[in-house]
């Protein structure tokens, strides 16, 4: 019999007490165990797109293999800043404001690491994004929640403003939002120009799904605003754009002096990022059209979606973006979304998340969250068995 090392024995105080396994990971084993349909862990079960493999084949090829540059190749940050221009009409300085990270979180993380004090106080949005909260804990940060209450997940605006302090440092923002679907106005962002005019507070903007706002409307960001982007770290991730979650390649997009503190901790956290995948999506963002054909691949499947359930036991809540589904079930109530969505994968065949993971302190509404970035034939088989619930 093979040694087994022994357990660790000093005694040890962990940084994150109260975090266990993500609940992505947790329903994604659970749906793999039973044999389900994952609509649980958002990520594409469809394949990036075959020139992009491609692209990334030859860029291997061509001896892309050793480090890039610390903050990112200079052609994918080129593309990368004429596509905010193009978009929503920011200018951001080439050589000092773009950063290529390996994934949003990494993106995320490294703008708290490197703007977030020990004491200082985060406010962040219910529910939440799982990664936030350790993040700026790890630094010895404070989060402090702001509600956005169902059905329509709106922000509240005169309740945040009274939960900045002198100690506010940074507010977390993310439209479109994981889980609930909802996206920000303009008149949103006025009003958080309005609650961080004259203070030190920092924006992290997560815009990872910023290219998926439904209905012919547009995706508000924050550099829209000209007070906010003077303040404010934004981060996309190819990953969302391109079916790509795997390769873990993102962005942040920051003014010189902000930026210049993210790059400080950014080149200790990881340095740099995987070359061949930086010359690929350079090139392949140089090809029109995308973002038009993403919409509409990703509204067709929302719309799919929504028709297939409207006239089921399932309550539809609203999506105005993201490839994420809010729901409740009259089972829910009584069972716990948890125990719920466990049954669902289990017995039915379906896997989705418990949007009671997405709240510190696990507050359950009885609402479950699907995505819907899958294919068709997946799509249509989950779809069968939901209306039958
Ligand atoms: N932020 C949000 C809101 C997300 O949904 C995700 C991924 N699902 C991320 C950040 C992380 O993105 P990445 O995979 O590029 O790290
Ligand atoms: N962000 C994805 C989701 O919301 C999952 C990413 C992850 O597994 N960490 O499902």
């Amino acid at each position: 019999m093979p040694q087994l090392a022994p357990h660790f024995a000093p005694p040890l105080r962990s940084r994150l007490p109260a975090v266990g396994t993500t609940i992505f990971t947790v329903m994604s084993a659970l749906a793999q165990q039973h044999g389900a349909i994952n609509l649980s862990q958002g990520f594409p079960d469809f394949d990036a797109p075959a020139e992009l493999l491609d692209l990334l084949d030859a860029a291997a090829r061509a001896g892309h293999n050793q480090y890039a540059p610390m903050a990112g190749l200079p052609v994918l940050r080129e593309a990368i800043a004429a596509k905010v221009e193009r978009l929503h009409g920011a200018q951001y300085d080439v050589a000092h404001e773009v950063t290529v990270t390996a994934g949003a979180t990494q993106a995320l993380f490294t703008a708290i690491a490197a703007l977030v004090h020990p004491g200082d106080e985060v406010i962040a949005f219910t529910p939440v994004y799982d990664s936030y909260a350790p993040s700026v804990e790890l630094q010895g940060g404070k989060v402090v929640y702001a509600d956005l209450a169902p059905p329509a997940y709106r922000p509240d605006w005169a309740a945040v403003a009274a939960l900045v302090t002198p100690r506010t440092r940074m507010i977390i923002v993310n439209s479109p939002h994981n889980p609930t679907g909802s996206v920000w106005t303009p008149e949103d962002l006025q009003a958080l120009a309005d609650i961080v005019r004259g203070t030190d507070i920092v924006i992290l903007s997560d815009e990872v799904y910023e290219h998926m706002v439904y209905d012919g409307v547009r995706h508000e960001s924050v550099m829209r605003h000209p007070e906010l982007i003077e303040r404010s770290v934004v981060v996309s991730s190819f990953g969302k754009t391109y079916h790509a979650t795997g390769w873990k390649v993102a962005y942040a997009l920051a003014p010189r002096e902000l930026m210049a503190e993210f790059r400080k901790a950014h080149q200790f956290i990881v340095f740099t990022v995987h070359t061949p995948s930086q010359v690929a999506l350079a090139a392949f963002m140089q090809r029109p059209g995308w973002h038009e054909q993403l919409l509409a691949l990703y509204q067709g499947k929302r719309d799919v979606f929504r028709q297939a359930l409207s006239g089921s036991r399932f309550e539809l809540l609203p999506c105005q973006g993201t490839y994420f589904q809010c729901v409740k079930h009259p089972d829910i109530a009584g069972e716990g979304d948890r125990a719920f969505v466990e049954r669902l994968t289990r017995e039915h065949g379906v896997a989705a998340i418990p949007v009671s993971a997405f709240y510190p302190d696990g507050r359950d509404h009885g609402v479950i969250r699907f995505c819907f970035a899958k294919s068709a034939d997946t799509l249509s088989r989950a779809l069968e068995k939901l209306v039958r619930l």
